[in-house]
């Protein structure tokens, strides 16, 4: 899989989807395996374009649930190898190179909802510069990369359903809310998930 299959996966080509893909290759050829089932597990720390290549080139998805988000905001990766210990933590140290006075003005514009054929154009062009240096970069030029020792997380579940007393629809049972003696669903319980 390369990049032209992120692409086609994300939906757009970005900056973002860029970087996970940087992110993606390299956890690869540290750990050495890509996961078909949940022999690899992914935690990621923000769920930016980032994330969709990760979930394409490494097999860790949403779906399986070896593709744990951390809502922290930060470009940061951790890649755990099951059943081994062994991780490797991948934070997004690149900064993008400084912007010319014009192209941040009109940046600024786009930002505040100006979608003019001539910003569009510009912020276009911005993009696919940022995305080209990004791919064009050497992975020390992108990345702090750590090993680390981190607590294996537990493999993917399967629970009972319980009948929700209120709407009938099924619900996983850790998921299930006690209200008045009776088990509901989150959205009939009234809590906020
Ligand atoms: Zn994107
Ligand atoms: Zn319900």
């Amino acid at each position: 899989m390369n990049f032209q299959d992120v692409i086609k996966f994300h939906g757009h080509a970005c900056p973002g989807v860029a970087i996970g893909y940087r992110v993606a290759v390299l956890a690869l050829k540290e750990l050495g395996l890509r996961a078909k089932d949940e022999e690899l597990v992914a935690i990621v720390e923000n769920n930016s374009c980032a994330v969709d290549a990760v979930q394409l080139i490494c097999g860790c998805t949403f779906g399986k649930g070896n593709l744990i988000f951390k809502d922290y905001g930060k470009h940061v990766y951790t890649f755990i190898k099951r059943p081994e210990p062994e991780a490797v933590r991948i934070a997004v140290s690149w900064e993008p190179p400084a912007e010319d006075p014009e192209t941040a003005a009109i940046w600024k514009r786009y930002a505040a909802g100006d979608r003019t054929p001539e910003v569009t154009a510009v912020v276009q062009d911005r993009k696919a510069r940022k995305m080209k240096a990004i791919l064009e970069a050497s992975e020390a030029e992108l990345f702090e990369v750590r090993r680390i020792m981190v607590a294996m997380p537990e493999t993917a579940k399967i629970y009972p359903s319980i009948n929700c007393a209120k709407c009938g629809e099924n619900v996983m049972e850790p998921k299930t809310r006690k209200v008045g003696g009776q088990f509901l669903c989150i959205p009939c319980s009234g809590e906020e998930a």
